[in-house]
């Protein structure tokens, strides 16, 4: 029998990215399409299997040669029945994704958190190879976490393991956070954490700071204006970077006692700080963790940028479905 290939969908807010992959992980295709999120997402799934079913067209590719789906999408999902919960950006609300999208393309599916998806693709082909035990987290405008114990995604009872923004890190006078608490990992170490941590900073502080120059200038300030400024030594901004490594080294000291994982992975544009902010979240994680978890783990940047979600997928298709559908 010749090998399978296995389509992996990454379901985003504005873009769904989607990527054809062999056995090898060689990505054979990989394209995208808007995501429509009018009339509350109904039109998304179709919107995606018309999009693979003409793709394989186009390839002359028949179905047969393909394992299935794997696709991620945002929200809480129930991994035994495919079924979408909530997810917010999206507009869907108990949405019954893998049925539809079996229906619309008469393929198999199996749907994923979007951040576990990543982990799976930096597990497969990224910063993860060779590991299997990894906490991968994503620092964009959230926090999303990914935990893979022994090559398998930790879910829990109800699919919120490895939720690590929304870990507890200020119990008190924490700023709210999207999830409705107060104090999340995520209202301080993610892009807008870091740009909030940073407003206020020049708000109480009238030093001088090329940070608030570019403050100033723009009117506004990023978390790459806070990276950048602190790597040239700016006072106030590395203040502001050490904070958010120190909470970011806190949770990840903890979560190593919980996990002990080979590799933690950071990716998101936060990540591209590189060392301004691994050299401090390296020496936070190494005081918040007991000396054998440390040194048997290393920390890492993400290395499959915006392909680890459709890689993740493909991932999925390859070892859930895949091996169903050979035997
Ligand atoms: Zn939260």
């Amino acid at each position: 029998m010749s090998e399978l290939m296995h389509v992996g969908v990454d379901l985003g807010g504005t873009t769904t990215k989607m990527a054809l992959i062999d056995e090898s992980g060689k990505m054979i295709d990989k394209w995208a399409i808007a995501t429509n999120t009018i009339d509350n997402g109904s039109h998304i799934a179709s919107d995606i299997g018309a999009s693979i079913v003409r793709k394989l067209g186009q390839l002359q590719i028949d179905r047969s040669e393909i394992s299935g789906i794997g696709m991620g999408a945002p929200g809480f999902i129930d991994m035994a029945t495919g079924f979408v919960y909530k997810a917010v950006n999206i507009g869907w609300e108990n949405y019954p994704l893998k049925d539809e999208l079996e229906k619309l393309t008469g393929m198999p599916a199996i749907i994923e958190n979007d951040a576990n998806l990543a982990a799976l693709g930096e597990m497969w082909l990224g910063a993860g190879q060779g590991a299997r035990n990894i906490v991968c987290i994503t620092l964009g405008t959230g926090v999303g976490g990914g935990i893979i114990c022994d090559g398998e995604i930790l879910h829990g009872v109800s699919g919120m393991a490895g939720e690590i923004g929304h870990i507890t890190v200020l119990p008190k006078n924490g700023a709210p956070c999207n999830c409705g608490k107060s104090g999340c990992l995520e209202t301080v170490s993610s892009a807008t954490g870091i740009r909030r941590l940073a407003l206020e900073a020049l708000d109480y502080n009238d030093s001088d700071s090329i940070l608030r120059d570019i403050f100033e200038d723009k009117g506004d300030i990023s978390a790459e204006d806070v990276f950048d400024c602190a790597e040239k030594k700016d006072p106030l901004s590395l203040v502001v970077a050490e904070k958010a490594a120190y909470y970011l080294g806190y949770t990840l000291g903890a979560i190593s006692m919980v996990v002990n994982p080979e590799k933690i992975i950071i990716g998101g544009g936060v990540s591209h700080a590189g060392n301004t902010l691994l050299l401090p979240l390296t020496k936070y994680f190494k005081k918040f963790s007991l000396p054998r978890a440390f040194e048997s783990c290393t920390i890492d940047v993400a290395r499959l940028g915006n392909d680890a979600g459709v890689i993740g997928g493909a991932w999925l298709a390859k070892t859930k479905i895949g091996r169903i559908r050979t035997v």
